[in-house]
């Protein structure tokens, strides 16, 4: 089934323009050079689904319009992927329901720690007892169903922070890697589309530079690789022109296709 992928940000941790930077990316005029905190939204079967909900959801969900959420899936509990969790009991509170949500044990156990209060009983929210149903994911790869979805996901490192990839039939969704093991790409074999982090040129304890993310990405060898969690070192057009011709890198507001695989198939 043909499934939509909007990228809602596209940046790093910080964001670009970053808060008090004078460089030629934070003041450049080019609409792709200002990249929200990254996320996605995957659109199949007139379901919803968030990837990530950093500190811009807000913003995000007013400027795209996600008026309506069926679920919610974390990579990892980095404050740039969870920051915005708080905003998504709108959704709750509307549709008087529980959010799905597909988590780590980590994450499920950092989620519980920073936004306690979503998962007490409490009469705030419409008297409901909590506000996810949660699906915890315990080995480090796998396949689960998700709203219907089949999600394969498989785990890497970031500074000791395990992270999961994930991967939706011909599409792949790798943000936040730094450190894996060879059997990653026995995981991302065949992706026709592959969505991964490159933060800049310089290197990074805790991303793939760009020079990194192209060798990662040859190595999948998928028909189409977007580049996203990009700092500000990285200027849109000049990076783009350096790039192999099947790899570019994502902006806000970019809506791509992909097929992707329902669990009963
Ligand atoms: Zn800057
Ligand atoms: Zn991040």
């Amino acid at each position: 089934m043909e499934a939509t992928l909007q990228f809602l940000g596209t940046g790093g941790s910080m964001g670009v323009p970053v808060i008090g930077c004078e460089c030629p990316v934070c003041t450049s005029s080019v609409p792709q050079d200002k990249r929200l905190r990254t996320s996605a939204l995957l659109t199949v079967n007139n379901r919803r689904i968030l990837i990530d909900c950093g500190p811009d959801f807000r913003t995000q969900a007013l400027r795209y319009k996600i008026d309506t959420l069926d679920g919610l899936i974390l990579t990892h509990s980095h404050n740039d992927h969870v920051g915005g969790v708080d905003d998504l009991k709108v959704y709750c509170v509307r549709t008087k329901k529980a959010m799905p949500c597909l988590v780590s044990v980590e994450t499920e156990c950092e989620l519980e720690r920073r936004y306690h209060y979503l998962f007490r009983p409490n009469d705030v929210y419409q008297g409901m007892t909590t506000q996810f149903a949660l699906t915890t994911l315990e080995d480090a790869r796998g396949t689960v169903e998700f709203l219907g979805l089949k999600v394969r996901y498989f785990s890497y490192l970031q500074l000791g922070m395990m992270v999961n990839g994930l991967r939706f039939g011909k599409l792949a969704y790798v943000t936040d890697i730094k450190d894996y093991d060879e059997s990653i790409f026995e995981d991302l074999k065949g992706v026709d589309t592959l969505v991964l982090s490159a933060l800049r040129f310089s290197t990074s304890p805790m991303h793939l530079t760009i020079d990194e993310a192209v060798d990662f990405a040859k190595k999948v060898n998928a028909k189409h690789t977007w580049f996203v969690h990009c700092a500000h070192e990285l200027e849109y057009n000049k990076v783009n022109a350096y790039l192999p011709e099947n790899m570019r890198l994502a902006y806000d507001g970019l809506t791509i296709q992909c097929p992707v695989e329902m669990f009963h198939e």
